[in-house]
């Protein structure tokens, strides 16, 4: 290790921290203009009920093609957005565009499941929330019962009682809420049992290792039970083998999403999804 030097207070300026700062501003600017010409896209992952094989909900994910970058990973579209004050825009984007597609396929008779939009915890923790709900129902002439939006557990540790509140409106209105990730958050257990949700939705990571760990099938296990008891239902996410759905029949889950049963499928790849399946 180099000496201390006097001015290792002003660190942030090493070479690599200058040049990840610059490629953060580039891909600010250019997620701005994306977000403006139209350039983000979604994909739709469906969902299925183990015990019937229903396709019975789908989960809308940010996608962004950029020339120079390529794909830019969700989470880190998502957190930049975050940190750049863009959040609002790209959620209200998402939220408009999912609910358009499914207001179409259920025009067309095509799919009549409802679609489920991440939330930020920034996004839910702010007072204008509920209405940006309310006027992207209103504007796409979708029923409140074909959207869902799916909060983490550490968006309400945050602020419960406001979140509790804005979620029961919500939930008043028809619309269906999910916690995602859950399992990695640090959920308290009595406020678990107030939130006014429809769902648990257990983090990858325990289905990922379900077979191979003792510990991760106990979680998932403990998981269904909770969810049994609190009447909700729960689904697992990142299901991509069928040792790992039959271990969720077996331990009493209601729905999968995860490769096993489709990618994230375009609007196009979906449409087509739901009609082989027919
Ligand atoms: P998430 O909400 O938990 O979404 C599930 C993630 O698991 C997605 O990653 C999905 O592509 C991936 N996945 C699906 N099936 C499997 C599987 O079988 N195995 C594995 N290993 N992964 C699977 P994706 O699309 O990269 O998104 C990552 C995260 O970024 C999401 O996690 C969500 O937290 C966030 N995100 C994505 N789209 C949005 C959005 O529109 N708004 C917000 N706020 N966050 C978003
Ligand atoms: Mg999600
Ligand atoms: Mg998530
Ligand atoms: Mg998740």
């Amino acid at each position: 290790h180099a000496k201390k030097s006097p001015h290792q207070h002003f660190k942030f300026y090493t070479p690599e921290m200058n040049s990840l700062a610059l490629e953060n501003m580039t891909l600010e600017s250019k997620l701005r203009l994306a977000l403006r010409q139209g350039k983000l896209e979604l994909r739709y992952q469906p969902q299925m009920e183990i015990q019937t094989g229903n396709i019975i909900g789908m989960e809308a994910l940010l996608r962004w093609h950029d020339s120079e970058f390529g794909w830019v990973e969700p989470c880190k579209i998502i957190a930049l957005a975050e940190d750049r004050g863009l959040i609002e825009q790209i959620f209200e984007w998402v939220l408009h565009t999912a609910c358009s597609q499914i207001q179409l396929w259920q025009k067309s008779g095509l799919s009549l499941v409802p679609v489920a939009v991440n939330v930020s915890p920034i996004q839910l923790n702010q007072s204008g929330f509920a209405q940006i709900i309310i006027n992207a129902l209103k504007e796409t002439e979708l029923d409140p019962g074909s959207l869902e939006l799916e909060i983490t557990e550490s968006a309400v540790m945050h602020n419960p009682e406001f979140i509790i509140e804005v979620l029961s409106q919500l939930k008043g209105m028809g619309v269906q809420l999910s916690v995602d990730d859950f399992g990695t958050g640090f959920s308290s257990l009595s406020y678990l049992a107030r939130l006014p949700i429809h769902k648990l939705k257990i983090a990858e990571p325990f289905v990922r290792d379900v077979i191979t760990s003792n510990e991760a099938a106990t979680i998932i296990s403990a998981i269904v039970s909770l969810s049994k008891k609190l009447k909700l239902r729960v689904i697992a996410e990142g299901v991509e083998t069928a040792a790992q759905l039959a271990f969720l029949r077996e331990s009493g889950c209601d729905e999968i999403q995860g490769y096993y049963l489709s990618h994230p499928l375009s609007a196009e790849e979906y449409a087509s999804f739901v009609k082989n399946k027919k």
